[in-house]
């Protein structure tokens, strides 16, 4: 599957940033298969490369490109280490850290960082997952621009958002190093298998959101008053045996419900032995309801993470929000 960037044009000012300076204009980067084993973006891009005419809507310059094209050819979440936790500056820098995803990690922010050969300004990221998580949007952190993107497709198409932020056991993802960009997230899907419904959902998202980009370089970009975030708490694993193994399953009343509240006492787990685990919040979480998301999903077992608690939050929308994102995409390129 072969993925060709599209050869837009680069300003005189792009052109001087790979002498050092900073870019001044830049592209959209559209990005599937940061994991190997979510195919689905990645078909959309082989789609996309096929039919030159689709995408073209939005008039701005993109950046078509599959993040781990080794891992997608071997249907691997990744060889070495995950790619999308692969993008901390520190990793970034230390030449004695040669994995795989991360030489790769090296090389995408060389070519379309914002200071690359061919910049991009903004990275939007595809993703898959076997949680219930429907259509949603993840953000890292909370730069502003990402906050009036997020807030655009939020009024848009009522996406919800799961900010992530605060965890110290999770970090480096790739949209953090481009100045704007945010995750498309979309499941329930078994990894590694093509669904059209999630296909038809992620580029729904990501045709929405390169649509408001647009908008936000002429200067129109509509808000919200307000912004449902469900901020990231803490992740909770499963009971493990004291060799490691799970010692107990999610509940099935709580299995396919994420973005559902969770009370104290609810069903959350269940035994070998059939008898129910029932939820207790953790300190900082006693009195208000969690929400969880990522319920189950398949890879973060791994992780020692069965499901992350979040709190569902609504902020007041602010105009600088708004006027960060227009004046970053007003750098960006039309094709
Ligand atoms: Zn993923």
């Amino acid at each position: 599957m072969a993925i060709e960037s599209n050869q837009g044009t680069v300003s005189s000012q792009g052109a001087v940033s790979n002498q050092g300076a900073v870019s001044n204009q830049g592209k959209v980067l559209v990005v599937g298969g940061t994991h190997g084993n979510e195919p689905n973006a990645p078909w959309l891009l082989d789609a996309w490369a096929r039919q030159p005419d689709r995408l073209q809507a939005s008039g701005l310059a993109l950046c078509r490109l599959l993040g781990n094209p080794e891992a997608l050819a071997e249907a691997r979440r990744y060889g070495e280490r995950d790619l999308n936790r692969s993008f901390d500056p520190q990793l970034l820098a230390d030449p004695k850290r040669l994995e795989r995803e991360l030489v790769r990690a090296r090389a995408l922010v060389a070519a379309h960082g914002p200071e690359g050969a061919d910049p991009c300004l903004v990275a939007l990221d595809l993703h898959s997952t076997t949680a219930a998580m429907g259509n949603a949007l993840v953000l890292y952190g909370r730069r502003a621009a990402d906050l009036a993107l997020a807030a655009a497709l939020q009024l848009e198409l009522g996406l919800p958002i799961y900010l992530h932020e605060a965890d110290r056991h999770q970090s480096g993802f790739l949209v953090e190093r481009w100045p704007c960009g945010l995750v498309i997230e979309v499941g329930p899907v078994p990894q590694g298998v093509l669904t059209a419904t999630v296909i038809e959902q992620t580029s729904l998202a990501l045709e929405a959101a390169l649509a408001q980009l647009a908008g936000a370089r002429q200067g129109r970009l509509a808000q919200p008053a307000q912004l449902v975030v469900h901020r990231h708490r803490c992740s909770l694993d499963l009971p493990r045996q004291a060799d490691g193994s799970p010692a107990a399953l999610i509940h099935p009343r709580r299995q396919h419900r994420d973005w559902q509240p969770l009370l104290p006492g609810d069903p959350l787990f269940l035994a070998a032995d059939g008898s129910t685990i029932a939820y207790a919040p953790p300190a900082d979480l006693e009195g208000q309801p969690a929400w969880p998301v990522f319920i189950n999903e398949a890879a973060y077992g791994e992780k020692g993470i069965a499901l992350s608690l979040t709190t569902r939050e609504t902020w007041p929308v602010q105009p600088a929000w708004a006027g960060a994102l227009q004046a970053l995409a007003a750098r960006l390129v039309s094709t």
